[in-house]
């Protein structure tokens, strides 16, 4: 399985990094070593003194599927999760500058805890899901898939032009703004709607 991620997908975080409004959806791509099961610890790398949190509503890819149509891009989805893209952003800064790629920033080592995946019928409609980051009992993030520049069947759509998707594949949609460094000692928990959904303790 792979793992495909969405940047600059809500305007309110686009303004926050300084970024600019992208005419089509950024893409990037973390491998299955990144990903970190529910309720497990995360640990601080040593490489980075500035990890940050994203959380962001994650799909879950039903069948093989190549050039989908965007009218029939909800019949490649099995599920809904919540995950973080852990991002160390003082690397990415500094690949940013220079021009080059910033796949190590994203795809490290545990970088993209994932939640158990809700069945897609629980959610008859896949843009208006609310979903929040409280750090240490704190609301840091909230959003709702709703202010999304590119709608989830968007993004399917866009994806499979130049990746094929496949059964298992999962999607990190973006995240809204209220980024910031994760601590030692902090405790994540992640929701969609009122349900917890990740509960995570950095270390
Ligand atoms: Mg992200």
């Amino acid at each position: 399985m792979k793992i495909i991620a969405v940047g600059r997908n809500y305007a309110d975080h686009i303004q926050e990094l300084k970024n600019e409004k992208p005419a089509s959806p950024v893409i990037f791509m973390k491998p299955d070593t990144a990903i970190l099961r529910p309720n497990q610890p995360f640990y601080l790398p040593e490489f980075s003194k500035n990890i940050q949190h994203e959380v962001e509503i994650v799909i879950k890819i039903e069948k093989e599927g190549k050039h989908i149509a965007e009218k029939f891009a909800h019949k490649y989805i099995s599920g809904i999760g919540l995950g973080i893209d852990f991002t160390a952003r003082d690397l990415q800064n500094e690949l940013k500058q220079k021009g080059l790629p910033w796949e190590l920033a994203k795809s490290f080592d545990y970088s993209a805890p994932v939640s158990e995946i809700l069945p897609i019928t629980q959610f008859p409609d896949l843009q208006n899901i609310d979903f929040h980051l409280a750090v240490n009992g704190e609301v840091r993030q909230r959003g709702n898939t709703s202010q999304m520049i590119f709608p989830i069947t968007a993004i399917i759509a866009y994806v499979s032009q130049f990746i094929t998707l496949k059964k298992g594949d999962l999607i990190f949609t973006g995240t809204p703004r209220g980024v910031a460094s994760v601590e030692v000692n902090d405790h994540l928990e992640g929701y969609i709607g009122e349900q917890k959904m990740l509960d995570i303790q950095v270390k």
